[in-house]
């Protein structure tokens, strides 16, 4: 009787589901979603919360906002546990996890350095050879301690900052997500910036039509069809910045401390979840072609895919 009720309202909802899509936008980009769903209402509750979720993301783990949670661990003495509230904790936490997967080619702990890229971009000069060896030395995830039991972090150099920009719309986008699976609406598809994450297809469909870009003037973009999974691309498709003739993407490469000098600056991969994505496509940009596919193989259900451009010989 049961399984009659199932076979008999699962086709009627999803034949009746219609697609709404709402926009706004948050975390300095555009945020947008689409969902099926059986009543206009029940999507705009989802969608109500799912923003909410992402501005709770945004308020307490921005380095742009300057009382966020996360700026506020800089103002703490070093070598003394913070106590955080469990959100950060777990931003951060996953933020860690990604450096340790990357090897530290992605690291939340650049903020030093960041902030030394967004000074550059205003003066239109690097930072001196001394203050960018003092930004170094206060960077490095090794640096970094999160525990888990007590809900903690320390950070252990003088001049420490965090940086989640990395990550932190992959991040927003899996809660969003989250939200819209808590209400039951599956066929979803949430996109922040360059991060998009994936529910069921829409009804009737293989999957979402999710547009990759080449980075290459004279390659089409590709177009992939996909669900419940993330796709992220970092570049430098805006953000460059010139000095003395050199051109600096805002990606930093922690070896030198800098923006990348490469060009083009450019990664597309494919993650179960967009927190991974997200941080992964970062780090692609930073290593060379071949060490990034070589992590990419090694994390089960990851694809990357590089602008032809930024491919090695065969
Ligand atoms: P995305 O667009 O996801 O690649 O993130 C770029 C942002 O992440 C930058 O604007 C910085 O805030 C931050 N970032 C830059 N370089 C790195 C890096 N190597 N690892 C982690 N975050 C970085
Ligand atoms: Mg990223």
């Amino acid at each position: 009787m049961k399984t009659l009720f199932s076979l008999f309202v699962i086709p009627c909802t999803l034949l009746a589901d219609e697609c709404y899509q709402f926009q706004r936008p948050l975390m300095g980009t555009e945020f947008k979603i689409t969902t099926y769903a059986p009543t206009k209402a029940q999507a705009e509750t989802a969608a109500e919360e799912a923003f909410a979720e992402a501005e709770k993301i945004n308020a307490v783990g921005s380095d742009y906002i300057a009382d966020s949670e996360l700026l506020g661990l800089s103002k703490k003495p070093i070598n003394a546990p913070i106590p955080v509230s469990p959100l950060l904790h777990r931003l951060v936490s996953e933020a860690k996890n990604m450096a340790a997967l990357t090897d530290g080619a992605f690291d939340p702990t650049l903020g030093p350095l960041t902030k030394l890229w967004r000074e550059s971009r205003r003066r239109h000069t690097l930072p001196t050879d001394a203050t960018l060896a003092a930004a170094k030395n206060a960077s490095g995830h090794q640096h970094l301690a999160c525990d888990p039991y007590n809900k903690t972090l320390t950070l252990t150099k003088l001049g420490m900052r965090l940086d989640l920009g990395g990550i932190a719309k992959g991040q927003a986008a899996d809660a969003m997500l989250a939200v819209f699976i808590k209400y039951d609406l599956h066929s979803t598809s949430i996109t922040a910036g360059g991060d998009v994450r994936l529910g069921d297809p829409p009804p009737g469909k293989k999957g979402w039509q999710v547009g990759v870009r080449t980075f290459d003037k004279n390659q089409e973009s590709s177009t992939l069809t996909l669900s419940n999974c993330a796709v992220s691309t970092s570049g430098d498709l805006q953000q460059r910045i010139e000095i003395d003739g050199i051109s600096y993407a805002h990606i930093i490469d922690p070896q030198t401390g800098l923006g990348l000098t490469k060009n083009p600056v450019a990664a597309t991969v494919i993650a179960p979840t967009a927190t991974q994505s997200d941080a992964l496509a970062t780090a692609c940009c930073v290593l060379p072609p071949a060490a990034a596919k070589k992590l990419i193989s090694r994390i089960p259900e990851c694809i990357l895919h590089l602008p032809a451009t930024a491919s090695e010989p065969p």
